[in-house]
C-alpha cells in the first residue's frame, strides 16, 4: 500500500490504497464493474480476486484507504452505515448478548439495536457514557459491546473515548465508536483505545450527497478476520461505483473539513447572539459541556451544530421552513448546507424512548459555501 503511515493525513487521503495500476498507470483508482474474475487454472486466483461479493479491486482501494486514515489494520466497506452496523452486531453478539448504547445515538442505530437485534435475543441498555458509575452499572457479564457516538447526533454531546474504552475493556466488552460526525480527519478513535470504528460514508467521507455507504475499521487482526468473514457471508457489501465515489470524496476530506468547521464556528457565534435562540450546541464553544474532552481527543470541532428555539417547537418548525440556502433535508456531511428538525425527521424513531430529542431543536449540517451567504440565510430564517 502506498502512503505509509508516516505520511501526513492529506497525503494518505490522496494516495493510500491508490497505487497506480502497474500495467496501465491509472492515476485514479479504476472502477471495476466485473462480478467475476478469470482464474489461471482451478483455484488460481489473480491477486485473490474470485467473485465480486468476496472482493473487488475498487473496494480494496477504499478499504485500504480507510484503514490508513483511521490507523487500523483493516477496513471493510458496506452498502450503508446500517449494513456495517448490522454486520458488526451479528459478528460479535449472539442470543443473550447485551449492548450498552450511549447517549443520543443516531436514530437508525437505536432502531437497529432496539427493534431488530432485540428480536434475535440481543438486549440493550441506554447509558450516559460520561457518567462512569452509570456506565459501569449498565454493563452486565453478557455485555459484548459498548456503543459510543461522539460527537452525538443531534445533540453534539462528547464522550471521553479513552475513559470509555478503559471501562468497556475492564468488563471484557468491545468499544465501538461511530466516527461519522468527526471523520478521521478530526478524530481517530482506534488510537484512543476503541476496538472498532463505524462510519456512514454517506456523510463526510463521501462528502457530496451522492452515495450511500458504510464502513468498519478495526485495530485487531483476529476481529478483522471475523468481520471480513461475515462481510462476505452476510453479503451487505458496497458496490464498486459507491466505493469509487467515496475514494474520490476522501481525497478532499481535509480541505472540506477545514471549511466546514470554520463556517460552523462563525454560525455558532452568530446564533449565540440571536434572541430567537435559547441554546447553541457546538463542541467548539467554551461553554459546551464536552468542550474540554473535545479539545483533548479531536483536532477540530466539525461542521455539525444544533440549536434550540426560545419559542419552542412551532418556532423550530417555522424556521426550518423559512431557510433558503440551507436545504430542508435529512442527512449531513455534504458540501451543501442542510437544515432539519430531528424530532420529526431523523430521530422520529426515538420518540417516547430515553433517546428522544427535544422538539425545539434544529440541526444544521454546515456546508462549504461562502459563510456570509449562510449567515444571511440564518438571519432571514430566524428574523
Ligand atoms: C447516517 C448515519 C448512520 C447510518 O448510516 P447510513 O449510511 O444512513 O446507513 C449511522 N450513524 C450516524 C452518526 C449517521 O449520521
Amino acid at each position: 500500500m502506498s502512503g505509509p503511515s508516516s505520511s501526513g493525513f492529506d497525503t494518505r487521503a490522496i494516495h493510500a490504497g491508490q497505487d497506480p495500476n502497474p500495467a496501465t498507470g491509472d492515476v485514479v483508482v479504476p472502477l471495476h464493474l466485473a462480478t467475476t474474475f478469470k482464474q489461471d487454472g482451478v483455484g488460481g486466483l489473480r491477486d485473490g480476486y474470485e467473485y465480486a461479493r468476496s472482493g473487488n479491486p475498487t473496494r480494496t482501494a477504499l478499504q485500504d484507504l480507510l484503514a490508513s486514515l483511521e490507523e487500523g489494520v483493516a477496513g471493510l466497506a458496506f452498502a450503508s452505515g446500517l449494513a456495517a452496523e448490522d454486520t458488526l452486531l451479528r459478528t460479535v453478539c449472539e442470543p443473550g448478548s447485551h449492548v450498552v448504547l450511549g447517549g443520543d445515538a443516531y436514530g437508525g442505530t437505536f432502531r437497529l439495536i432496539s427493534r431488530v437485534a432485540s428480536r434475535w435475543g440481543v438486549e440493550h441498555t441506554p447509558a450516559d457514557l460520561n457518567d462512569a458509575d452509570a456506565l459501569r452499572a449498565a454493563i452486565r457479564p453478557e455485555t459484548r459491546v459498548v456503543w459510543c457516538e461522539t460527537p452525538t447526533n443531534p445533540l453534539l454531546n462528547i464522550a471521553d473515548i479513552a475513559r470509555t474504552a478503559e471501562i468497556a475493556h475492564d468488563a471484557g466488552a468491545l468499544l465501538v465508536v461511530d466516527n461519522t460526525f468527526a471523520s478521521p480527519y478530526l478524530q481517530r478513535p482506534l488510537t484512543l483505545g476503541a476496538d472498532v470504528v463505524v462510519h456512514s460514508t454517506t456523510k463526510y467521507l463521501g462528502g457530496h450527497s451522492d452515495v450511500v455507504g458504510g464502513a468498519l475499521v478495526v485495530g485487531d487482526g483476529d476481529l478483522a478476520e471475523q468481520l471480513a468473514y461475515h462481510q462476505n457471508a452476510m453479503g451487505a457489501v458496497s458496490g464498486p461505483l459507491s466505493d469509487w465515489l467515496v475514494v474520490r470524496g476522501i481525497k478532499t476530506l481535509g480541505v472540506r473539513m477545514d471549511r466546514h468547521q470554520a463556517n460552523a464556528a462563525r454560525i455558532a457565534e452568530y446564533l449565540l447572539a440571536s434572541p430567537a435562540v435559547s441554546r447553541v450546541l457546538y463542541p467548539g464553544l467554551p461553554e459546551h459541556p464536552g468542550h474540554e474532552i473535545a479539545m483533548k481527543q479531536m483536532s477540530g470541532f466539525g461542521g455539525m451544530l444544533s440549536f434550540r428555539l426560545a419559542d419552542g417547537e412551532e418556532a423550530a418548525l417555522r424556521a426550518c421552513e423559512r431557510f433558503g440556502l440551507f436545504t430542508l433535508a435529512e442527512s449531513l456531511g455534504g458540501v451543501e448546507s442542510l437544515v432539519e428538525h430531528p424530532h420529526r425527521m431523523t430521530h422520529a424513531s426515538a420518540a417516547g424512548s430515553p433517546l428522544e430529542v427535544p422538539a425545539d431543536l434544529v440541526r444544521l449540517s454546515v456546508g462549504i459555501e461562502d459563510v456570509d451567504d449562510l449567515l444571511a440565510d440564518l438571519e432571514q430564517a430566524l428574523g
